[in-house]
């Protein structure tokens, strides 16, 4: 079965990092598998054919619009490729990854899927596209950051800007990882 793994928490908890860290394995498996990195257009942190963490660490990846993309990418490869695994940045902005997980197993007897997502937006609201996922993971890790204001443990994103466009580009500093009390006050 195509297991699905989930690295879900705020900003800054360590996601990306987290998928990198976890795609970098692969390789030194006996007979590697193909690894593939996908992330929506919209995250334009850093440069547009690269996952990066705000660690630093990075990856290069393929960017895509949505998960028709994927799909598509994935079936351009005409089944040459054997139970690859797949990894996922910023999951919460592509809608249908719920249905590409089951596409995927459908068409793969063992696949790795690891899609990295936000738990929550700015103003405490699960994101459909990862909620919908939760219930058919393997695997779920939910990470924290450091809270801004406090240094207790982070579970919230705060926006620092005034904007309400729930996707605002992440410049660096118009987001902070807060605890749950300051993220409230
Ligand atoms: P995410 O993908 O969850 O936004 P990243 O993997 O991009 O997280 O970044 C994680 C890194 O960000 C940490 O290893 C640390 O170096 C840095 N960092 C910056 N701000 C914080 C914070 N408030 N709490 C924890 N780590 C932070
Ligand atoms: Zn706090």
């Amino acid at each position: 079965m195509t297991e699905l793994q989930i690295i879900t928490g705020p900003m800054f908890s360590g996601k990306s990092e987290e998928l990198l860290r976890r795609l970098s394995r692969y390789p030194f498996r006996p007979v590697p598998p193909e690894v593939f990195l996908f992330k929506p257009i919209t995250d334009s942190r850093g440069e547009e054919e690269l996952v990066s963490s705000h660690s630093g660490s990075s990856m290069s990846c393929v960017p895509v619009k949505n998960v028709f993309d994927i799909s598509q990418y994935l079936q351009s490869l005409d089944g040459t490729v054997y139970d690859p695994i797949i990894g996922i940045d910023e999951g919460q902005f592509l809608n249908g990854i719920k249905e590409l997980y089951l596409d995927l197993c459908n068409f793969y007897d063992d696949a790795t899927l690891i899609i990295a997502g936000l738990n929550r937006d700015y103003q405490g609201r699960p994101f459909p596209a990862m909620e919908r996922l939760f219930s058919y993971a393997d695997k779920i890790d939910i990470l924290e950051a450091i809270c801004r204001n406090c240094g207790h443990m982070a579970t919230e994103t705060y926006r620092v800007s005034k904007g309400t466009d729930l996707i605002e580009i992440d410049t660096g500093d118009n987001y902070e990882a807060r605890c749950k009390e300051c993220h409230a006050k």
